[in-house]
């Protein structure tokens, strides 16, 4: 057993290329402003496509704007030898920080480079998915939706951004057919796997002083609008008894969902309520409408239709107690993904073989993976970031933690590309011998 050393990782290498990349749509206070499919995000994505070529990979932009770079491997053409993808996304929030998405794209960028020390057999292409941020348009991981069939070109045009510039439209202006990916999706289809790394955005990992988070299920996001109505009305002539206060029966509802999500902690669901909107509201006067933002996920479907159902219940509790008119609508309800033990088993392997300490987890936060799961087996890892901060500027992640994921990332690539199927059906065959034979 030995690590991957920091010379076959070509850490000067990576540093410059990660910086390189970074720097582009920095805003004066050190956020990243790189929306999907503006100017900087355009940049970005040319400057790695530049990168790329010079490194003597092929390049290609899909229909949805998602970027292709492809290494063959010397077994390109043999059908037993399917290619293995690699990916993440480069677009971020406003204000957002330097590695959420950049730092899954270059690990496996600067991976597939490092293949060049190493036998490659079998091709590898990574995909730098288009809009995983919903900042834009209210609507996240476009790219993968659309290769995963779960978006069409005619849904798109719905989400529009601040100026009125919907999805649709800003894929068509950068020379993209959102419905045409036939051939990608097909590739995909056909892969061996894939595999995405990211920052875990939380503070398990830090936790539990551990390096590599192997992501075993994606939790789904089921979301509601709750109307609370009650009655407007004056503040100083209105008594107590006689109010319909929409805000304070609002409140009830927020600690019922925090309430639900510890009661269901164990089974890992978590609740919140993220907004709150008091219509007309004004110091002088009792609530009459408010409108409240819920997001409840799990990784098992039953419980969260549990904890929906519960919170049903308390809602018309609620309801009746105060005399107000609630009604919840459905935003979204997603379902949660559970990813590929075999590939999982993949990355454990590699744990192992470079000293990783490794858990395994669920991902809170959506991400491209749960798309690429619906068309091939798909895994996932973490490395963590410093305090589990993200989606803010203050984001960091350590070198110690960089070097960790490149290390899995570059020595399960390297295994994966030299995985040949008849070897591995006779080991797996002389494993199955060697049990029959301890049991006779
Ligand atoms: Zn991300």
């Amino acid at each position: 057993m030995r690590r991957l050393s920091l010379q076959q990782l070509n850490w000067e290498q990576f540093q410059a290329d990660f910086n390189a990349l970074a720097a582009i749509g920095q805003n004066e206070t050190g956020g990243m402003e790189r929306l999907a499919y503006t100017e900087a995000d355009q940049q970005a994505h040319k400057l790695l496509a530049d990168m790329a070529v010079e490194a003597g990979f092929e390049v290609k932009w899909d229909g949805a704007g998602n970027l292709w770079i492809t290494r063959r491997g010397t077994e390109d053409e043999n059908p037993e030898f399917p290619p293995m993808i690699v990916g993440s996304h480069m677009d971020t929030v406003p204000d957002g920080g330097k590695y959420d998405g950049l730092l899954g794209v270059m690990t496996a960028f600067h991976a597939m480079r490092q293949l060049d020390l190493f036998p490659q057999r079998r091709t590898v292409t990574l995909i730098v998915f288009r809009c995983e941020e919903s900042s834009r348009f209210n609507c996240a991981t476009i790219g993968s939706k659309l290769l995963a069939e779960q978006l069409t070109g005619e849904m798109l045009k719905r989400y529009v951004d601040k100026d009125g510039i919907s999805a649709y439209d800003a894929i068509r202006e950068l020379g993209g057919s959102p419905d045409n990916l036939y051939l990608e999706r097909k590739y995909i289809k056909e892969a061996f796997g894939f595999i995405e790394m990211h920052i875990e955005q939380g503070p398990v990992l830090l936790e539990r002083n551990t390096e590599i988070g192997l992501v075993s299920h994606i939790a789904a996001p089921h979301r509601f609008r709750i109307t609370v109505e009650g009655a407007a009305a004056h503040s100083g002539a209105c008594p107590m008894n006689a109010r319909q206060d929409a805000l304070a029966g609002a409140a009830e509802i927020i600690l019922a969902v925090e309430r639900l999500g510890k009661e269901y902690a164990e089974q890992r669901i978590v609740a919140t309520v993220g907004k709150c909107d008091v219509l007309n509201g004004a110091m002088n006067v009792v609530p009459g409408h408010v409108e409240l933002y819920v997001d409840i996920r799990g990784i098992d479907r039953e419980v969260i239709t549990e904890v929906v159902t519960k919170l049903h219940q308390e809602l018309s509790l609620i309801a009746s107690r105060r005399n107000l008119r609630i009604d919840p609508a459905i935003l979204s309800q997603e379902t949660p993904v559970k990813l590929n033990d075999e590939m999982s088993e993949l990355l454990v392997e590699q744990c192992l073989k470079n000293m990783l300490t490794f858990l395994h987890m669920v991902s809170g936060a959506g991400h491209d993976t749960m798309y690429m799961a619906k068309l091939t087996r798909a895994a996932m890892f973490f490395v963590p970031c410093e305090k589990g901060i993200s989606h803010n500027k203050a984001e960091a992640v350590t070198d110690d933690a960089v070097q960790n994921g490149l290390r899995l990332m570059l020595a399960t690539l390297v295994r994966i590309c030299n995985w040949d199927p008849e070897t591995e059906r006779e080991k797996a065959e002389m494993d199955r011998m060697l049990l029959d034979e301890a049991y006779n």
